[in-house]
Order: C-alpha cells, then sequence, then structure tokens
C-alpha cells in the first residue's frame, strides 16, 4: 500500500493555494446593488403605468392583480430580463426538503419555418405546475391528486441568476395546501399584522400596517475542496464523524474577530458582490469562534424578504465557494469538540408609520406600547415555548442545542437587568384601582425607560431568546435551517397573543376602565403569567436544568421528541385560530420533519459504517502488519530473548489495534442491525425514536476506538485528513 493519496493530495494542493481576487463591478457598492432584481426602479422603466401600481397595491397591500395586468407585467419583466442576456424563466421556491428548487423554461417557443419568438404571459408569470411528485408532502399530495402548484409572490421581486428569471413562489396542493415554507410564512405575517395594527390603534390611530421584520446573522464554516473529496462524512453527511480532537482547538479564541485569511477573504468579497447584485444588503463578514468558521450578515429588511435573501444567499454562497476551490459547509456542527454554526434570527416589528414596536421611546406613551409588544411576546414564548422548540430542531441542530456552547434546549427569554427590574415594578404597582398619583408616579417610571438602553442592554450569549434593545434575538435557529420555520411560529404565536391581549383589554374598557389602565392591567397581568419562562442567568449551567425543571418549563433534549409539538393541542389551536396552519397541514408537517430526521441520521450511520470498514479498518490493518513485521524481523535478528524485550513495545500496540479493531467490528455491526430494526418500524415517530435512541449513539461509540486508532496508526498511514489539517491549514 502506498501513502494514503487523497490526503497527503490533499495537503499538497491546501499548502499552494493562492487568493482568487476577482474584478468587482464597479468601484462603489451602490453603483451595482440591486442590478439583477427587477426592483421598484426596473418595475417604473419597464412596466405601463397600469401595471406598475397593480404590481405595488400587490406588495403593499396585498391585493390580487388580474389577468391582463399580470399579462403586462410578465412582458415587462421579459423585456427587462432578456435586456440582461435572459433566455430562461423559472418559478423558485422552497419546498420541505430544505434547499430551494427551480425548473428552467426557455422563453423561445418555436413558431414553425424556422421562425421564433420569446414569449413569457401573465398565465407563466402567476403559476406553473412543475413535476413535483420527489418533493416532500407528508401525505397531503395522494397520487390522484400529485400536482402541486408554485404561484407568484409578488411580495418578493423577480431576480437574474445565470441567465435565468426567478419568480418567487408558493408551492401549494391542488387542494391549497402548503407545501413549501413560504406559504405558512405569508399567512403568519399576516396574522401578525392584523393583530399587531389592531393593538396599535390603542395608540395611533395613523398606524394601518405592521410589518414583521427580519436580520438573520449566518454562520458557516469553509473547507478546502481536496480535503472535503478525501473525507467521505463531510461530503455526504456534512460534518466529520472521525477524528480526534487536535491538540489546540478554540481554547485561545484567537481566531474570532481576529484577520480574516487572504484566501477567505477573497471568497467572501466574491459571493457578498454576487449577493449585492442580487440585492441582498449584506453588510458585516467577520471570523467566529472556530477555526475557519465565519459569520455574513446583512441589515435587517420585510421578513418574507429576508427569508428569500438567505436562502438566495446560501445558494450564492455555495456555488461561489467552489469557483474558490473550496466548500461551504451549513451544518450546524461540522466538527465535535469544537463550535457549532447557528443562524441568529433578530426580530422586530415595524409600523407603516415607521416605529420600531420593540424599542423604547421618549414617552410614556409611546413606552406603553413597547411594553404591550414586549410583554406579549413574552407571553406567547411562555404559552408555546414548546412549539417554538419544535421549530428548530433537526437532526443536526440536537449536536448543538443542550450542548455547553450553544443556546440549551430550554426555551427561555432574556430581558436584561433594567427590564428585569421595570418589570418586577409593574408586577407590584398596578394594583386593580389606582390613584391619580399614583397612576402619573408609574407614568413617569415607564417614560424613563431610557433610550440609551440600546447601547447599554447585556449581552447574554446563553440565552435562547434574547432582548437586544430594539428586537429580540432567536439565537436557538440552526445555520442550515429555512428562517421561515421559526419565524412563522413566532409571529403566529404572538399574533394570538396580541389577538387574546386586545379582548382582554376591551372587555376592561367595556366594564368603564380607562384605556391605559386597561392596558397596564393586562401588561400586569402578562408580566405575572409568563413570569417562569425569563431567565437571566447561565443558560448552559447544570443548575439552570434543575431549576427550568421547577419551573416546570419544557426541556426535550431530541429532535423525535420535540417534533410531537407539532401535534399538540395547544399548536392546533392557535395554528388553527390565525390561519396559519391547518390540522392536515400540521401533521405533514410533523411527518416531513420526522422523515427528514430519520434520513440524516440513516445516511450518517451508512457513511460511519462505511468508514469504519473502507478506511479506518484497512488502515490499522496495514500498520499492524508493519509492526507485525518489524517483531518477526527483530526476533530473527536479535533471537528468542533479545528480541522479545526489543519488541515489547511494538507488540504492545499490536494488541492495542486489535483491541479496538474489534470494537470498531462489533459496534458496526450492532448499529447495522440496529438499523435494519429501525427500518421495519411503521410508525413515522417510532422510527425516529428508533434511530435516535438505537442507532445515534453508536456512532459516538465507533469513533471513540475508530479516533484510538487513529493515535495509534502511522501518521503516514491515516487516510482521513485529521481535525487539526481541517481546522488549521490554510
Ligand atoms: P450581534 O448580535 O452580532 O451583536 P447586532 O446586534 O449588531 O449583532 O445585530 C445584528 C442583526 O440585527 C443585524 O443583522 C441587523 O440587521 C439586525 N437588526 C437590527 N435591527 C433590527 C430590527 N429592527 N429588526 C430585525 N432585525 C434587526
Ligand atoms: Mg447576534
Amino acid at each position: 500500500m502506498s501513502t494514503p493519496f487523497l490526503r497527503s493530495k490533499a495537503l499538497a494542493d491546501v499548502l499552494g493555494r493562492q487568493p482568487k481576487e476577482v474584478q468587482l463591478p464597479g468601484s462603489r457598492i451602490s453603483e451595482y446593488y440591486g442590478t439583477n432584481v427587477f426592483n421598484d426602479g426596473a418595475m417604473r422603466m419597464f412596466l405601463t403605468e397600469d401595471a406598475y401600481r397593480a404590481v405595488r397595491s400587490a406588495i403593499d397591500r396585498g391585493e390580487r392583480i388580474d389577468r391582463r395586468l399580470a399579462d403586462q407585467v410578465a412582458s415587462g419583466m421579459k423585456e427587462w430580463a432578456t435586456s440582461k442576456g435572459a433566455t430562461h424563466y423559472t418559478h423558485w421556491f422552497q419546498p420541505l426538503n430544505g434547499s430551494s428548487a427551480e425548473k428552467h423554461d426557455a422563453f423561445f417557443e418555436p413558431l414553425g419555418e424556422g421562425r421564433s419568438i420569446e414569449r413569457f404571459d401573465g398565465g407563466m408569470l402567476v403559476q406553473q405546475e412543475p413535476d413535483a411528485s420527489s418533493f416532500p408532502s407528508g401525505g397531503i399530495r395522494n397520487t390522484f391528486e400529485a400536482r402541486g402548484y408554485s404561484a407568484w409572490d409578488p411580495g418578493s421581486p423577480a431576480f437574474l441568476i445565470h441567465r435565468t428569471l426567478c419568480i418567487p413562489t408558493i408551492f401549494v396542493s391542488y387542494t391549497g395546501e402548503a407545501l413549501d415554507f413560504k406559504t405558512p410564512l405569508l399567512r403568519s405575517i399576516r396574522a401578525l399584522d392584523e393583530a399587531a395594527t389592531a393593538v396599535c390603534q390603542y395608540f395611533d390611530k395613523d398606524v394601518r400596517k405592521v410589518i414583521a421584520t427580519l436580520g438573520w446573522e449566518q454562520e458557516y464554516f469553509l473547507i478546502d475542496e481536496s480535503f472535503y473529496f478525501a473525507r467521505p462524512d463531510i461530503m455526504m453527511a456534512g460534518r466529520a464523524l472521525f477524528g480526534h480532537g487536535p491538540a489546540r482547538g478554540q481554547q485561545l479564541e484567537d481566531h474570532y474577530f481576529g484577520s480574516i485569511p487572504e484566501r477567505m477573504q477573497a471568497y467572501m468579497r466574491d459571493f457578498e458582490t454576487e449577493a449585492l447584485k442580487l440585492g441582498i444588503p449584506v453588510k458585516t463578514r467577520h471570523n467566529e469562534v472556530a477555526p475557519n468558521q465565519f459569520e455574513c450578515a446583512p441589515v435587517f429588511e420585510e421578513m418574507n424578504l429576508a427569508v428569500d435573501h438567505n436562502m438566495l444567499l446560501m445558494d450564492v454562497m455555495e456555488k461561489t465557494a467552489r469557483k474558490h476551490d473550496m466548500r461551504v459547509l451549513f451544518h450546524e456542527k461540522p466538527y465535535a469538540g469544537v463550535n457549532g454554526s447557528g443562524k441568529h434570527n433578530n426580530w422586530s416589528l415595524a409600523t407603516d408609520t415607521g416605529v420600531n414596536l420593540l424599542k423604547p421611546a421618549r414617552t410614556p406613551k409611546e413606552n406603553i406600547q413597547f411594553l404591550a409588544f414586549f410583554v406579549n411576546t413574552i407571553a406567547a414564548v411562555h404559552a408555546h415555548a414548546d412549539i417554538l422548540r419544535a421549530s428548530i430542531a433537526s437532526a443536526n441542530n440536537d449536536h448543538r442545542l443542550g450542548a455547553n456552547e450553544a443556546p440549551p434546549a430550554i426555551i427561555s427569554v432574556f430581558v436584561g437587568e433594567y427590564l428585569t427590574g421595570l418589570l418586577d415594578d409593574l408586577e407590584k404597582n398596578i394594583k386593580g384601582k389606582m390613584s391619580p398619583a399614583s397612576k402619573t408616579e408609574l407614568k413617569l417610571d415607564i417614560g424613563r425607560i431610557p433610550q440609551v438602553l440600546l447601547d447599554n442592554t447585556d449581552r447574554n450569549r446563553t440565552s435562547p431568546l434574547a432582548f437586544t434593545g430594539n428586537k429580540f434575538e432567536f439565537r436557538a435557529v440552526g445555520s442550515s435551517a429555512n428562517c421561515a420555520g421559526p419565524m412563522t411560529v413566532l409571529n403566529t404565536i404572538v399574533a394570538a397573543q396580541l389577538k387574546a391581549f386586545k379582548a382582554e383589554v376591551d372587555a376592561l374598557i367595556r366594564k368603564d376602565v380607562k384605556k391605559d389602565e386597561a392596558i397596564l392591567r393586562c401588561i400586569r397581568d402578562l408580566i405575572i403569567r409568563s413570569k417562569a419562562v425569563r431567565f437571566e442567568g447561565n443558560g448552559y449551567g447544570e443548575e439552570w436544568r434543575a431549576e427550568a425543571a421547577k419551573r416546570g418549563l419544557p426541556n426535550v433534549q431530541d429532535t423525535p421528541r420535540a417534533l410531537d409539538a407539532w401535534n399538540g393541542e395547544a399548536t392546533r389551536a392557535v395554528f388553527k385560530a390565525m390561519g396559519v396552519l391547518s390540522d392536515k397541514e400540521l401533521k405533514a408537517r410533523h411527518d416531513i420533519e420526522l422523515h427528514n430526521y430519520t434520513l440524516k441520521v440513516q445516511i450518517e450511520s451508512r457513511v460511519c459504517a462505511d468508514m469504519a470498514t473502507n478506511h479506518v479498518l484497512p488502515a490499522a490493518v496495514h500498520y499492524q502488519n508493519r509492526l507485525i513485521q518489524n517483531v518477526q524481523g527483530l526476533r530473527e535478528v536479535l533471537g528468542r530473548e533479545e528480541g522479545d524485550n526489543a519488541t515489547a513495545t511494538q507488540v504492545e500496540i499490536i494488541r492495542k489495534i486489535s483491541l479496538h479493531m474489534e470494537q470498531v467490528r462489533l459496534l458496526s455491526k450492532a448499529m447495522t442491525d440496529a438499523r435494519k430494526a429501525a427500518n421495519a418500524m411503521a410508525d413515522q415517530r417510532e422510527r425516529a425514536i428508533a434511530y435516535c435512541d438505537n442507532v445515534k449513539p453508536y456512532m459516538d461509540r465507533i469513533r471513540y476506538h475508530a479516533n484510538k486508532l487513529e493515535l495509534l496508526v502511522d501518521d503516514e498511514l491515516w487516510p482521513l485528513p485529521k481535525m487539526r489539517e481541517l481546522l488549521f491549514t490554510r
């Protein structure tokens, strides 16, 4: 056997790489920002007055566009796209398998006799019927109604990628059920708008619309392409299933905010440029905690657009990485023992009058409004922590949640010392009927919520959901997730809570309680009711688990069980009441998530067994043979007695290798049996739980013995790039 080819080649490749600087399309970003988007500017230029107004009212007020105008919009879009070299168009949607999907059609249409035209009409813009039988539907799409339809979402502008006009769409079944992430997201945005606008009316009659805003922060790892190809686990499962931790991990924390390596910076500039042309307002880039881990964040946007932009950016990042001989890993935990990747979702609410409802202001009136939204959000999280937990559950994210470097699996809210004090005061001070003096006093207090809060908010990094001065930051979201999942849930539960709040306040007003007092009393009730979910301490600590249990907060460690919440009574009630997901759609989602989980663990387990058998064991045998030859040779040369002494170390290693090999073999066999047993289970949930409880643990045990072998075997013979190489060679 020669030295392992792929590993040594990979090392040589990586050491020889140079940064690939790209030519920027202009000296200022503003020159090319949004040039590949059919945005307001492009619409004004390419649409008739009528068509433009129709699209605007669809975007601003959700109004329908009639067929005649849709034809005009399509024609303008086609003109714009072909003027930029586009030949094809596609509906672009987000099926429940977690990626984005496209099916390209050419504008071109032959007319016969060698003639042809470019055609794109309203019908093609508004609806498509992709051959969608292979997208997950959770049983919604029976064979007789196997069709799925994609339908134009005018709220997110069309864009150009690789000479293809991409039209953001929802994806629904023949009978109208959601088969994607966008449909329920849009429904939840609408429900939240309605509920929040109604509450705003107490404070400002001019508010007509409330939009949810989202600013995500995308974490990721980069790996050189040659390493990637030499690691079947990373290639197939997105994470290293083997590998002894390097002597130096991230203890020094010198990577964080350190200078970005040149090669990575060239890559970032490249994908950011593509992103900016697509109108994705990326703004921040920096190193993350782990070696070769980075983060990218845009300016926040309206939520539907922000979600599309995140999906689009992940795609752009993947494609651009190849040009730089790298791969980007969005897996939540590519490497055991170093930090995983998340995608913080910064969530807030903005009125059409330009007010951030989660930002404390100068006057008592505005601050009562702030408190109403702030406290209602906390109450919603308290009431529906289980479905929020389910919304971030995935096989990948299980490696992060509950481990000692990521938010725990317990959903709690951090608000900081100042607001904790304020909520405590409110709890004590608002009693049934208030004297005018105490009212004035209270209003003064509320008016004092300082604007400087924004700069002073404590940064508790261990909380899954933290208030950070003017928004809530949901930190438990996984780096590979579609933000729409958790955001749909947050919007829905807050919408339901605001609606209940409005009803309670109105009931008090009907009993002649003054409006402000009614609002404050209801706020106080909520503060008391939801107190258990607020936690200011260390979310990683063992004590918190005990404390949370005492408070009755759910703490579900694994995905298959966390997903039960999709089927919970409270979930069904709010999702139905808010018109976001029907029972049938919820059940489908539950099934799909369970299935996704099973598939992920199944793939990992197969790759693990393959690599144990085809990479780890052969390397161990090879080295063991060398040792045996050496022992035999020494004994021959030195004679029995002296030979025994001189070979004691080798013999010891030979024994140890046999021992660990035996374990790897036995455990791989047992894992395969466990997989077979799980596969035989008919019930989706039982199967997922079997994968979680009976299959998954074997992977850690196999890894343990394989890593021992890695430490024993001659470095030259080890076929897999080692962790230190993956993390520190660049
Ligand atoms: P970090 O959490 O890393 O300290 P920042 O506090 O600066 O970073 O905020 C990060 C994100 O918060 C950015 O992506 C930004 O767009 C987003 N953000 C700021 N204001 C809002 C808002 N009103 N709604 C939603 N997201 C917001
Ligand atoms: Mg953050």
